[in-house]
């Protein structure tokens, strides 16, 4: 037992080399093993985590049994059956038998990892950027162990929250982190409403049976399939059908499927039985909430990402009042950085006041405003408000430009000229003519009031 103790950390280094062990993955599971004792040819390690449940334990057990019996006899001779225990056991078999452990503080991985190369991942989004807190730890571990041994333990994986609360960003993860450790592996990330348009698109040309066989060569040979935000195809019938088929395709060839949503499958009322047995089949797992000490260190993060200056008062204002989405958190920073560096001065208190009375409005359901329409379409298209409200003529840029025309005459009481005002000082003939030409689309084209479908009810939830 002295022995092994002694050669703890060489053997765990040994481990890690030789079975090519990602940091991230290295921190998070064995770092924290700690030998606790050795009954008959028993070796009991303690997982000392927060995040010591029944999940993760079960997982270290699957993953890295084998490794672990291999190295530590290769390096100290003896083989041993590994048995990995949370720390409350070891503290009730420590009471029964007096055995002391020491608690150790784990240190929190801090490398910066980057993949690039497969367009439908963004590489902004990692495992290392992510703040692990109360409300999310379950789902991250979920998140990286999948990401570690894709279609093997867990699949599908389910992971639901409400909007803005890092479900997306752990998708991207897993993504990001199976690219970096196998490049050759073929991921596929799509939103649900990319997938029905697909499906839609298909189903216009159905006497070409080659576009349908295009469609599944697309969907069935991937080995990672990510679809997100599920909830926007329920109900669309061949959208689901096919869907199902996909599904079903993939996880017989023992490919890894993840899934996202804003509610569990149970809340889900027209979402067919069928699926429900499917996702059941997985791990779901659920993001919630925030605290406060989360909402704190997902700013800190962010401000240092973005290289910012902000008081500590500041920061807390934003902490205390921004409760329920993070993404709310990041365009309330955005605002104050946009302001700073146009003004070119030091945001204050009274500043940030003014500035974030749309983001901070305790107890209000949000009012659908113009300036709210403009930030919801240009998050959706990935570019940012200052294009929207530029002389771009891109048509990356215009499109959007015409649907927050169309959305802001439709859904707010606001005047042409006032909206023609935050879209960059455009004349009013421009805004009608937009917002009749996007109309238009929507009478004649599905996927326009798909898409158009979707913004709206990221704009009003309700
Ligand atoms: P969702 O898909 O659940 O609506 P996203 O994944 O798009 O939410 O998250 C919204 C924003 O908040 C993203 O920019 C993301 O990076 C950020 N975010 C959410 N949770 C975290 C977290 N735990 N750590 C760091 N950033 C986070
Ligand atoms: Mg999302």
């Amino acid at each position: 037992m002295e022995e092994l103790v002694k050669k703890w950390d060489e053997i765990l280094v040994s481990l890690q080399n030789e079975y090519e062990i990602a940091n991230i993955s290295f921190e998070s599971w064995i770092k924290p093993l700690e030998v606790f004792q050795i009954e008959d040819n028993s070796l009991y390690l303690v997982y000392q985590s927060e995040s010591s449940d029944k999940f993760a334990l079960n997982y270290i057990s699957k993953k890295f049994k084998t490794p672990l019996r291999t190295t530590i006899a290769e390096v100290t001779g003896a083989e041993y059956e590994i048995i990995i225990i949370s720390p409350e056991k070891a503290n009730e078999i420590k009471k029964e038998k007096n055995v002391s452990i020491n608690v150790q503080e784990i240190s929190k991985p801090t490398e910066i990892r980057r993949a690039m190369g497969n367009s439908t991942i963004n590489p902004r989004y990692t495992f290392d950027n992510f703040v692990v807190g109360r409300n999310n730890r379950f789902a991250q571990t979920a998140a990286l162990a999948v990401a570690e041994s894709p279609g093997e333990f867990y699949n599908p994986l389910y992971l639901y929250g409400g909007p803005g609360l890092g479900k997306t960003h752990l998708m991207q993860a897993i993504g990001n982190y199976i690219e970096d450790q196998n490049p050759n592996t073929h991921i596929l990330y799509v939103t649900s409403e990319e997938f029905t348009n697909e499906v839609i698109e298909n189903m216009r040309t159905s006497n070409n049976a080659t576009a349908m066989q295009r469609f599944r060569d697309k969907y069935r040979t991937v080995d990672v399939l990510m679809v997100d935000d599920i909830q926007f195809i329920i109900g669309k019938e061949a959208t689901q059908e096919e869907f199902f088929h996909t599904f079903n395709a993939l996880h017989a060839m023992g490919k890894q499927i993840v899934i996202s949503s804003d509610k569990p499958p149970k809340d889900m009322e027209t979402l067919d039985d069928r699926f429900k047995s499917r996702f059941d089949m997985g791990l779901m797992a659920d993001i919630g909430y925030p605290d406060y000490e989360t909402r704190m260190a997902i700013l800190n993060k962010k401000i240092e990402e973005k290289n910012f200056n902000l008081d500590e008062s500041i920061r807390k204002y934003i902490a205390e009042n921004i409760q329920s989405n993070i993404r709310e958190i990041e365009g309330a920073l955005n605002k104050l950085i946009a302001f700073s560096r146009l003004e070119k001065i030091d945001i204050t208190m009274d500043i940030a006041e003014r500035e974030l009375q749309n983001f901070i409005s305790p107890n209000i359901s949000r009012e659908v405003t113009p300036q709210l329409i403009i930030e919801v379409v240009a998050e959706h298209f990935n570019i940012t408000v200052d294009q929207m409200a530029s002389k771009n003529r891109a048509s990356s840029v215009v499109r959007p430009r015409q649907i927050a025309m169309y959305l802001c005459n439709t859904m707010t009481d606001s005047s042409l000229k006032a909206i023609g005002l935050l879209l960059g000082g455009r004349d009013h003939t421009t805004i009608i003519h937009g917002a009749n030409k996007i109309s238009d689309e929507i009478n004649e084209d599905e996927n326009t009031r798909n898409l158009v479908e979707t913004i709206k009810k990221k704009i009003n939830p309700n």
